[in-house]
């Protein structure tokens, strides 16, 4: 296929949320002809799931829930899936303890042996808190609404193996993330809508990418093919420093080790996910697969994640230093309008799957909307928040 005389309107590098959706859109929306590339040998990019030996749906590289406040995004990917409705439950080991985290009235009670009720939770919060005139990183926002006790058992160790780093050095909106509650509600996401895809992700994605105006090559680097294909436009969902050579220097990544087990048990842990927010061992949380997709099998299978400054870039890390250094290369990246920098590595940004759907939605709107003057076929609004650089389009 590759060094034949094919054309193609588009070369999209990267299978994953943002990669799939603009393919599955430019060609059904713009009978566009396009062709998708991965490096790796499957698409999904970091939601893929499949089967392991025993048979038990997993995903490869971690725990994906979906969760979303937008309907727009939720009826998009019913297109291509039906739902199972799950709501996503942690805890956390702490003190030897497992008690529900987000913090909320139940933890608070079982770690300092109280019968409070959420008035007098708060009332022990707000007494609890040490207010910082300008909340600015990741310590300071939570040490200033729960206080240092809360913090340290939860937060710093947890954050450190996570980040490598202290989370004073990181920016607030890492912690930010995760809420206090005083009330019982002990579900990780408040969003309107939590659930998981009927037959898993990998299944969605390949009936997103069922289009004759597709073509997916796989286990293939941009780098290495970029000469031999011809197309037009190019959409770069990957790191957008390796794109350019790196010629500002490397954003820093943070990387996870995935340690995949079965177990001769029916169920290992009472919830999904248990988090350790101890440094006494070196994986950050457990992950048990059966609750999330709801399978019957008699054995389980489960995930260790350990935190690691090498391997896969999976996180963009939130730190002014690195935005800085981001907004060298989006300047680039403007100069440049022949390709679309998307998704998480594309745009440096912390996304959620939902975000990321978003913004590919947001870019084929204005692909649609200026290049062809089509009335908008997706509604614009709430996917205009997204990131996504005009010029590149
Ligand atoms: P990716 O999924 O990373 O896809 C990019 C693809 O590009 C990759 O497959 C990569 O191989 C390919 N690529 C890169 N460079 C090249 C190249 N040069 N040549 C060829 N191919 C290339 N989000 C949620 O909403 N809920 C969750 O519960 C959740 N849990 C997560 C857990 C973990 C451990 C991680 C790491 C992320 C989690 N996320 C979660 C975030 C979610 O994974 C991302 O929002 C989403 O996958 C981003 O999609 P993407 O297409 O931008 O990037
Ligand atoms: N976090 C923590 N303790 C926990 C859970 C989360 O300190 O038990 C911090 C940690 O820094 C983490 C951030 O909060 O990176 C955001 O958590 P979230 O669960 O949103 O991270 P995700 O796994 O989705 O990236």
């Amino acid at each position: 296929m590759l060094g034949n005389n094919t054309s193609y309107d588009y070369l999209i590098v990267g299978a994953g949320f943002a990669g799939a959706v603009l393919a599955e859109r430019l060609a059904a929306g713009l009978n566009k002809k396009i062709l998708l590339i991965d490096r790796r040998p499957h698409i999904g990019g970091n939601a893929y799931d499949c089967l392991d030996e025993a048979g038990i749906l997993i995903h490869k590289y971690g725990p994906h829930i979906f969760h979303t406040n937008s309907r727009r995004i939720v009826d998009y990917l019913s297109r291509f899936t039906k739902w199972r409705k799950y709501e996503h439950k942690v805890l956390a080991q702490v003190d030897n303890l497992l008690v529900p985290m987000p913090i909320n009235l139940t933890t608070l009670n079982k770690i300092y042996g109280l019968k409070m009720n959420s008035d007098e939770a708060q009332v022990f919060l707000d007494s609890k808190a040490e207010p910082v005139e300008k909340v600015l990183t990741s310590a300071d926002v939570v040490i200033s609404k729960i206080g240092t006790d809360l913090y340290e058992k939860f937060f710093r160790g947890y954050t450190r193996k996570q980040w490598g780093m202290d989370p004073s050095e990181l920016d607030k909106t890492v912690t930010s993330r995760v809420p206090t509650r005083t009330t019982e509600d002990d579900r990780y996401f408040t969003d309107e809508f939590q659930c998981m895809p009927l037959d898993g992700y990998t299944k969605m994605f390949e009936k997103m990418l069922d289009h004759p105006n597709i073509t997916i090559m796989l286990d293939i680097d941009f780098n290495t093919v970029k000469d031999k294909i011809k197309y037009s436009k190019l959409v770069f969902t990957g790191p957008i420093d390796e794109y350019f050579n790196y010629k500002y220097g490397k954003l820093p990544y943070r990387s996870l080790k995935f340690i995949h087990k079965t177990v001769n048990t029916k169920t290992y842990q009472p919830v999904a996910v248990v988090n350790y927010p101890s440094e006494d061992v070196e994986y950050t949380r457990i992950t048990e697969y059966k609750y999330l997709t709801g399978q019957s099998h008699p054995l389980t299978s489960l995930t260790w994640e350990y935190p690691s400054s090498v391997g896969d870039p999976f996180y963009p890390i939130p730190k002014a230093e690195n935005y800085e250094l981001y907004k060298k290369y989006e300047l680039l990246a403007e100069e440049t309008p022949d390709v679309i920098f998307i998704g998480r590595l594309g745009s440096y940004r912390y996304y959620n799957m939902d975000q990321v759907v978003g913004q590919a939605l947001a870019a084929y709107n204005r692909i649609a909307t200026e290049k062809h003057g089509l009335d908008c076929p997706m509604p614009q609004h709430q996917e205009d928040q997204y990131v996504c650089s005009k010029a590149a389009i």
